[in-house]
Parts: structure tokens; sequence; C-alpha cells
């Protein structure tokens, strides 16, 4: 007799050798038509495995991500028996799912162009209409490489994998393929589907292996989320910093400095707003600032670590007859300064901040734009404490994190906390203080996170900070990370309460991690539509003909004393005109003035994305104005 708990604690007996589709069933129909897989005991598997003796499961549907990711691998099979049906002459090599989707690597030497996969989608279809069970054949590891002889790729899989029983599923009458699985009960239920792209990837990433085909799908539980997927990616691609960078003259990047970003004036409008706004607040927490060198000898960076760890990321150069490096992190210029003096428990916490150059060497084919560059600018700081202090002082750095994440006006956030990893350095004990700090701190500041056991750095444990801008798109910015190594490397020290010379703790800490970056993610986010107080032109006055250029002039200098960045344009263009050229622009607002406004000394105000407009006093406009910059609103209503 199988006694199956279920999710909602309940009980439920059947006979042994019930499998989980059964089960499905037996608890409604609806679960049963959504369910994907199920998982026995925590483990995820096929619906057709039986269940037997005291067992824990849950059947699993497509909403949740492990059961999108089954159906997406599934799909993926289908996908690779439509080309194994299109081109019999291709091999299969491995077929994961990523992010939104799955691929399938193939050795084939015809390419596979954007203009087949209509004729492979198509083929995907009819598998999909067949409707054929997944069915899972079981042998040992000999049988398995004695039936794939001659198949390179699919014997490496075997050997690759773990454990004495290797599986094969077969979903049709001669299609069948390696796989640990597990897949959907049949070809019908791998969902929406679209075949995405393609592009060259070398077996294993190995360059001197050769360079196979890997193709793209994604894969969605119904059509709808699909085309939801499929619009996000065309909003996306309007929204791309680089076109946008370009068009509202931002930013540019340049053949002289592959990877290093040119910031034009409107973007440095934006990047000095983004800084000023990060001061105010670092101030209120207590930190100071520094600003150490970008160059420092290579002896520095063999004592940090860096050499050791990171040098194929790093420039160098050397003058004097002596070897120097390019700063990839702040943190030994931090110690440095931090070593200059004697310290006293009684300075602690010590917060030194510092907005830092660094230099990182990426290849060529992974940089995107401000995303990814080979220069950029960290928000970066270096707190040194007791261990007593390290979970107020989390606290401390969590609250000044979603203080400027709001300030940006994001407020979806996902936290990770992670822990100690195989390889590391420090005692069980000092991981066990500093781990339960971060803990604490999270549970203290109520934050609901997600644990990565065993992914903290080697040097200590961190909380990473995600935003999902308004295409639900995750990204990483901010970070705190505890480090027991780097103070040990350094030599540092301060003097306690009884007088003894002890280590202090660091706390390395970024928030927005990058400000190049930052402001690509600001830019896609807002689609080039800042909020009031980062636009580099937040009003713009607009003359209805020359003869009132001097009323216009006057209102933009009355503006600009009152601390707006104010434009006037004067050119010989109709007044539609020069709307819809401010409109191309992206300004926020726009002041009409003809002689009617003039001679009441007030101005017609356009509001980005609002059709209505409205008079008002220029004294009234000016008030309002800043008090909407001053609270970082993103309504531009009056
Ligand atoms: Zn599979
Ligand atoms: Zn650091």
């Amino acid at each position: 007799m199988a006694k199956i708990k279920l999710p909602d604690g309940s009980i439920l007996e059947a006979a042994d050798g019930i499998t989980a589709r059964e089960l499905a069933e037996r608890i409604g129909p609806g679960l049963a038509k959504a369910a994907v897989a199920a998982r026995i005991n925590g483990r995820l598997v096929d619906l057709s495995t039986p269940i037997a003796g005291d067992t824990e499961v849950q059947i699993v549907t497509g909403r949740e991500p492990d059961g999108l990711e089954v159906m997406r691998h599934s799909c993926a099979h289908v996908m690779a028996e439509a080309i194994c049906s299109i081109w019999p002459e291709a091999k299969l090599v491995y077929g994961p799912t990523v992010e939104d989707g799955f691929y399938y690597d193939i050795d084939l030497d015809e390419p596979i162009r954007p203009a087949d996969f209509e004729r492979i989608e198509q083929k995907m279809s009819e598998v999909v209409a067949a409707d054929r069970p997944f069915v899972r054949r079981e042998m040992t590891r000999a049988q398995a490489l004695e039936k794939l002889a001659g198949d390179k790729y699919k014997t490496d899989n075997v050997n690759r994998a773990e454990g004495d029983v290797i599986s094969f599923y077969c979903s049709g009458d001669d299609f069948e393929d390696l796989c640990r699985g597990p897949h959907v009960p049949s070809t019908s239920r791998v969902g929406s589907f679209k075949i995405m792209s393609v592009a060259g990837a070398y077996w294993h990433g190995d360059a001197t292996q050769k360079m196979l085909q890997r193709v793209y799908g994604t894969a969605w539980p119904t059509k709808k989320q699909l085309d939801e997927y499929l619009n996000r990616l065309v909003e996306a691609k309007k929204r791309d910093h680089r076109v946008l960078g370009r068009q509202l003259d931002l930013f540019s990047f340049n053949d002289a400095g592959p990877g290093f970003a040119f910031i034009h004036p409107k973007g440095m409008v934006i990047w000095n707003e983004i800084e000023r706004f990060l001061r105010g607040v670092q101030n209120k927490y207590g930190y100071e600032e520094i600003k150490t060198p970008i160059i420092l000898n290579e002896k520095l960076w063999h004592l940090s670590g860096h050499w050791d760890n990171y040098k194929e990321n790093m420039y160098f150069t050397s003058f004097d007859d002596r070897a120097y490096a390019i700063k990839p992190m702040n943190c030994p210029g931090g110690c440095l300064v931090y070593k200059t003096r004697k310290h006293s428990y009684r300075e602690f916490p010590m917060r030194l901040a510092e907005f830092g150059l660094v230099h990182r060497h990426e290849a060529s084919g992974v940089m995107h734009g401000l995303f990814r560059a080979r220069q950029f600018t960290q928000d970066d700081a270096h707190i040194f404490c007791t261990p007593e202090q390290i979970e107020p002082e989390i606290i401390a750095v969590i609250d000044l994190v979603f203080e400027v994440y709001r300030g940006f006006g994001f407020e979806d956030f996902l936290i990770e906390l992670s822990t100690k990893p195989e390889k590391h350095i420090g005692s069980d004990e000092i991981w066990r203080v500093s781990t339960d700090a971060l803990k604490n701190a999270l549970e203290h500041s109520r934050i609901d996170y997600r644990l990565n056991p065993g992914d903290g750095a080697f040097y200590g444990p961190k909380i990473d900070f995600h935003i999902k801008d308004c295409l639900k798109r995750s990204w990483q910015l901010g970070t705190i990370q505890l480090d027991f190594s780097m103070p040990q490397r350094f030599e540092m020290v301060y003097t306690d309460k009884d007088n003894t010379q002890k280590t202090p703790v660091m706390i390395h800490r970024a928030v927005l991690g990058s400000f190049e970056r930052f402001i690509g993610i600001l830019i896609e986010h807002y689609a080039g539509e800042m909020p009031l107080w980062l636009c580099p032109e937040q009003v713009r006055v607009l003359p209805i003909s020359e003869k009132t250029n001097d009323y216009a002039l006057q209102v933009q200098a009355r503006l600009r004393a009152g601390q707006l960045r104010c434009g006037c344009d004067l050119s010989d263009e109709k007044i539609g005109a020069k709307i819809a050229k401010a409109h191309g622009q992206k300004l926020p607002l726009m002041l009409v003035v003809g002689p009617k406004e003039a001679a009441s000394d007030t101005v017609n105000v356009r509001m980005r994305a609002h059709k209505e407009t409205q008079t008002v006093g220029i004294e009234r406009f000016i008030t309002a104005a800043k008090g909407k910059i001053a609270d970082k609103e993103t309504d531009l209503t009056f």
C-alpha cells in the first residue's frame, strides 16, 4: 500500500505502483490536465513513474519554474526530432534549457539559416500533433556505451553522466535520445514554441574542437504567454540603450577604445545627478569618501590575491623598469588608506566610500554597450568593523540599498544569500557567526530572500540584490560581501577595548554596481523617458513666433535662476515642429509661450505623455517643478 503525502499535508492511500499521473487524476481532472511532471520525495520525475510505500508527492505543472523547464527541455527533443527528419545526417550533441527557453547543439555541415526556422517549426508541429508519448528506457552504462558506439558526442555524454543507470527517451517510432529526463508525458505537451536564433558554439566551449550549430528556441505554457514574451523582446529592442544612447546623445563608443564608454554632456548630467544622490544618502549613513589611484604596482596585486585569482581580467603596464597593474577592484587601495595610521575600536564602524574607476578585460564577443564594458565606475565602499558590529552594520547597508533603489523608482527586488563554498578560507566559527549575522540582518529587515548554499566567495558569505525592470528582466546590482581574507593579507589591525591588537572585519559593499551599467538599465527601464530629476534638459521654452523670443529668453533665465535645467528653441520652425522635436528628444516639460502668456507672465505647460496642456504662472511652475525634482517624483502633472 502506498501512503502518499500531498503538499497540503493530507495523506492519500493507493495500491503500490500507482503512477504519478494516476495520482493526479485521483486528485482532480484539472490538475491531471495541467500536470507535466511530478516531484517524488523531492526528486523531479516523469508522470509515468510508479509510487510505492510512504512517499511525499507533488504534482508539477507548467506554471511553476521546474515544470516550465521540463516543458522547455521536452520541446528541445521535439526540435531535435524535427531537425533530424529534415537533415538525417545531423548529429545531436546536447540540449539543455536556458533562461526563457532552450537550445540544442547540433553537428551538421550544412548551415541552418533563419530561413529554415519555419520549416523546422512546421515539422515540430507535426511531431506535436502526433501526440506521441515520451517513453523512458533504462540500461546499464556498458549497454548504453555499446548502443552508442561510434557516436562520439553521446558517448561523451554517457561518460559524463552520474550513476549506473543510463536512460533513453523514445518519442516516436524512430526517434530516441539519450537523456536523464524527466519529460512531459507526450509530444503534444511542449507548449507554444518558436525557434529564435542559431549561433556557432564549440563542443565543450573548446576552440580547438569542431564548431557546432546551437539552435535556440523558446516555449511557454500558452500561446498568450509566448506572444507576451515575444512582445517583451520587441519592446526591449525598442528600448535598447545603445540605440537610445545615440539618439539622445548620451554616450558613444569608439574603436579608439573598444569597451570604454565616452560619456557626452547630457549623459554626464544623469551621471552627476546619480552621484549627487548617492553622496547624499551615504552622508546620511555615516560614510566618508576617498579616491585611490588606478595604477598600482604588481607587488600589491600579489599581496591582495588578485594576481593569483584575477590576472586574466587585468591590464598591465610598466614604467621606470617596474611593473604595474590597472586596478580591477578598489579594495586594495582602500586597505592602503586604512593602513596609513593606527586605529581604535572607537572609530568603528569606519565606512570608506569610493566612486572608483576600474578596468576589467572582457572578450570582445561578450561586450554589450554599457551593460558589459571593459571600464566602469563602481559605487564602492569598504566598511571596517568589529565582529559584533557586523549585524547592525548589515542592517544599515540594507536600508541604504533600498533607499537608493526606491529613489530611482524600482520596487520589485530579489535578494540572495550565498553561504560557505567548499573551497574557502577562515574558520568554521567565523563563517557561522558572520553567516548568522547576515541572516539575522535580513530577517530583522523582514526581507524575503533566496538561499544559495555554497555559493559565497571563498573569502566570505554575501548578499546579492537584484531589481526587476518594467520588462520583468532581473538585474543584479548591489552586493554586500564579508571578507576574512584581505584584512589578514594586508596585516590590518585595530586596538580593541582590552588593549590588544585585533584584525578588523571588512565588508565590501556596492549599491548600483557600475554607474555606466546602471545608466544603461535606467535608459531601458524608462525607454529614455527619464524621471524629471535625472533629465539632462528638464524644461524647454518654445516661443510660438519670433515676436515672443524675448519673453521666452526671460522665462529661461528665471527657470535657470531657479536651478532648473532649461533650454529654449529660438529656431525658425513652426511651433508644431518645435513640439515634435522636443517629443522626439523625450523632454519631460515644454513651455509654449505666445503673446497671451507674455502679457500675463504665464506659460502654457505641455507634459510628456499628456494630451492636455495647462497655463500657470511662472513662479508657480518653478515651485512645483522644483518640488517634483526634490521628491524624485515620476508623475509630471501639475
Ligand atoms: Zn531530455
Ligand atoms: Zn572591495
